[in-house]
């Protein structure tokens, strides 16, 4: 689904480029989710600033829409979100998924941040602090299924069920493990660790599970737990690759065209010489580069819509400039000053990072800081 988000008119000629982010799209979406996995919870992961749109707008948007836990990869992350969640929902819950760094136990307590925790160190660091203050603190634990990554492995996960006295003053909110291959809908890997993780649930104390990331959640109930970790697809990323995007574009990157001019062989356009005319052109720069996150790699082989039209990259993408080729385009529709979509209903994300040799990920988490961004919605 796309073409969701309206076009752009100029709203700060000082920028090189504008940034629309579609907070309403990105509610939709979690709803969406919500629903789907419902009567499980869904969560928002909202790790590397809600990947690239923006905590604190972000945040608040789907605490409102009535999201409860929130997922970050690093504790000055949780923290950031506890601050945009204050106003909205001071109840609402963070895990911080990174562990638990030496003396930073002050940190999640005073914020209430649940940390994860990855190995029986952290499980003893966590008990210890638990002892000292005389109270049970809560805590998230990852098991490892086969990403090798972080969380307890299988002799861990042997011993802590040999030992449970080792949760000791732990009051254990989730178990939770993380899919290697989910986006891959005809690999065996996901129910392989679905079933691991039911055979380790089995043997553990018991508490709530927490399972899928967002394409995960798209390989049926018996893959939904207590608790879904959707990430990518609550920012408009397809969760299903193998079919069309049921998610809404959330993101749409508009640039300006700052000059055009005639060229023809031998010319060569950019560094390195790198693109050589074969015939009369007409080439078009614009004023975004590898300094806001749009990908050097793109250089050569991306494309960027200028009136409705795909024109192509030519030669290599500068830090603060790109160069397409707008030869087939009517003089009028490539000017200067004319604002040329660089992402959004003609460009969606996965097709940029397609091009780029990456994923959407990538691209959305690179997302510059020199765009003006509007918000819309929420
Ligand atoms: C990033 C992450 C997620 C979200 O993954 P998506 O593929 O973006 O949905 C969920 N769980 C963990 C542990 C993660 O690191």
């Amino acid at each position: 689904m796309s073409g969701n988000i309206v076009s752009v008119t100029d709203p700060n000629p000082r920028a090189g480029a504008i940034l629309t982010v579609d907070l309403g799209a990105v509610v939709a979406n979690w709803t969406q989710l919500r629903d789907r996995v419902a009567p499980a919870e869904c969560s928002a992961v909202v790790k590397a600033d809600a990947y690239g749109l923006g905590v604190p707008r972000i945040v608040p948007a789907l605490a409102a829409a009535g999201c409860r836990t929130f997922v970050v990869a690093q504790l000055e992350e949780a923290l950031a979100v506890r601050r945009a969640l204050e106003p909205v929902a001071p109840d609402a819950q963070i895990f911080s998924l990174g562990g638990l760094p030496a003396g930073c136990a002050g940190d999640f307590l005073a914020n209430r941040i649940l940390p994860v925790l990855n190995h029986l160190g952290e499980i003893a660091a966590w008990r210890d602090v638990a002892a000292s203050r005389g109270e049970v603190l809560p805590a998230v634990i990852h098991i490892d299924t086969g990403m090798n990554r972080l969380g307890l492995g299988p002799d861990e996960l042997d011993a802590l069920a040999a030992h449970p006295e080792w949760l000791e003053g732990i009051d254990v909110r989730y178990w939770m493990t993380h899919l290697a291959c989910a986006d891959e809908f005809d690999q065996p890997m996901t129910a392989e660790q679905r079933d691991r993780f039911r055979a380790a649930l089995a043997r553990l104390p018991k508490a709530k599970a927490s399972f899928a990331n967002s394409s995960g959640i798209f390989h049926g109930k018996d893959h939904h737990f207590d608790l879904a970790r959707p990430g990518c697809a609550l920012y408009g990323v397809n969760p299903t690759p193998h079919l069309a995007n049921p998610m809404r574009d959330t993101v749409r990157l508009d640039a300006r065209l700052l000059q055009v001019r005639h060229c023809a062989p031998p010319m060569t356009v950019g560094y390195g010489a790198a693109h050589r005319l074969t015939g009369p052109a007409r080439i078009a720069t614009i004023g975004v580069g590898y300094a806001d996150g749009y990908m050097r790699s793109l250089g050569g082989k991306g494309h960027i819509i200028v009136d409705g039209v795909a024109a192509p990259i030519v030669g290599r993408i500068s830090m603060d400039l790109i160069t397409i080729d707008v030869t087939g385009l009517p003089e009028s529709a490539a000017q200067p000053g004319r604002l040329v979509e660089l992402i959004g209903p003609h460009r969606p994300v996965d097709q940029v990072a397609a091009e780029g040799g990456t994923i959407g990920y990538e691209i959305l988490t690179s997302l510059g800081r020199r765009y003006h961004r509007i918000y819309l919605g929420g």
